[in-house]
């Protein structure tokens, strides 16, 4: 992190947003920090699975994630270990064909593609997914799926997104839905426009994507048909665990970053440090970011088995709301620097 992630972090963000396009997963800068990952091991770590990963338990893979969240944008990418991919490499080694993992698993494994999953609809409520109304119909050897989609993360320079679509309306609400595997150069895929998050839309972006007739081999659905939310379940555990676990690394570094400014700030006469409310900002901010450790799951149960954990929303809130706050204390100690131009991605860097 200190020799290849922290010095070019501001430039790879940049080339993400003025690089990545249909058929470019990764800016070149990128591409060149992920083969030195690559070349050391560094690589895969997220997959518990010995045979595709690193074999780590998540009490091992939850402290790398930490590590990992003090650089949120750049560092995951660097070790092939980014959502969606990771969620998406979980389920096909868990309920992939032998022909969908040469296809689809394989090249997303050695970092040649990206992948994105296309769940969430503009027209529904995202938090339930058995209002999902996007549809797939088998046309003889073909599913034939019509509808919209909308968050679907890093659609833009991926290769391939697994959708999530209703295949049984008739069904009970939980067994209605099916994932399938869409190639995005699929004619009827059609990427919409990156949706603006926070104020940001560059890069791999948060996609509007709408399936008009799109025609995928009925091999490409993923597992059991109608076992869409129990693939989902198995997908959203572990990453909610993971995105618990870099939430707080990005809260630790936000408070480095903000005692650096504290002790080299001065103010009415001595560093921002000696002012009682700035000492609490950062005391309160030790206590939350303890606590939310505490609290995640790889200290809490520190096996292997508990990255199919079923409760991880707290978790994750811990996490995220230690993380928002810290950063909003630490951002009335330091303001964005306008001389170094708009803030990328929301993030204070300076
Ligand atoms: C940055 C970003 C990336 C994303 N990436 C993806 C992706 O890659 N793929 C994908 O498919 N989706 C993605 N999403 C979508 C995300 O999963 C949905 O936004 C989420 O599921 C919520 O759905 P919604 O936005 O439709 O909100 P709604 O479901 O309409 O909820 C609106 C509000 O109501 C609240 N609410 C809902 N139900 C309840 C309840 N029972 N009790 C109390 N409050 C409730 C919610 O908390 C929320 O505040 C992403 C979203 C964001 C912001």
């Amino acid at each position: 992190m200190d020799e290849h992630v922290y010095p070019v972090e501001m430039e790879a963000m940049l080339a993400l947003d003025e690089e990545v396009k249909p058929g470019v997963p990764y800016p070149e800068i990128l591409v060149e920090i992920r083969a030195k990952a690559h070349e050391q091991g560094l690589w895969n770590l997220f997959l518990p699975d010995e045979e595709y990963g690193a074999g780590l338990t998540n009490w091992e893979y939850g402290i790398l994630c930490e590590q990992m969240g003090r650089s949120p944008v750049v560092a995951p990418m660097a070790f092939n270990c980014a959502a969606p991919d990771t969620g998406n490499m979980e389920i096909l080694v868990d309920h992939g064909s032998d022909e969908q993992k040469e296809r689809f698993l394989a090249p997303l494994l050695e970092g040649r593609t990206r992948s994105c999953f296309s769940m969430t609809e503009p027209e529904v409520s995202g938090s339930d997914p058995t209002t999902l109304q996007t549809t797939a119909e088998l046309d003889g050897e073909e599913w034939v799926i019509n509808g919209h989609k909308w968050f679907t993360s890093g659609a833009n320079g991926a290769d391939f997104a697994i959708a999530m679509v209703v295949t049984d309306p008739e069904a009970p609400p939980y067994t209605r839905a099916s994932m399938i595997l869409v190639p995005v150069d699929t004619p009827g895929f059609d990427l919409v426009r990156n949706v603006s998050v926070m104020g940001h839309d560059g890069g791999p972006g948060h996609c509007e994507i709408r399936y008009e007739d799109c025609r995928v081999p009925a091999a490409n659905l993923l597992g059991e048909r109608g076992a869409g939310f129990v693939i989902a379940q198995d997908r959203l555990g572990p990453g909610r665990i993971h995105h618990c676990m870099r939430a707080i690394g990005t809260a630790e570094r936000a408070i480095e970053m903000m005692c650096e400014r504290a002790n080299n700030r001065e103010s009415f006469g001595g560093p921002l440090a000696d002012k009682q409310f700035v000492q609490d900002f950062i005391a309160t901010s030790r206590m939350e970011v303890d606590q939310a450790r505490l609290l995640s799951p790889p200290r809490a149960e520190p096996r292997r088995e508990a990255r199919r954990g079923g409760c991880v929303g707290k978790w994750r809130r811990a996490g995220g709301r230690a993380a928002k706050r810290i950063g909003e204390r630490r951002g009335l100690t330091r303001r964005w620097r306008p001389a170094l131009g708009r803030p990328p991605h929301g993030v204070r860097l300076e």
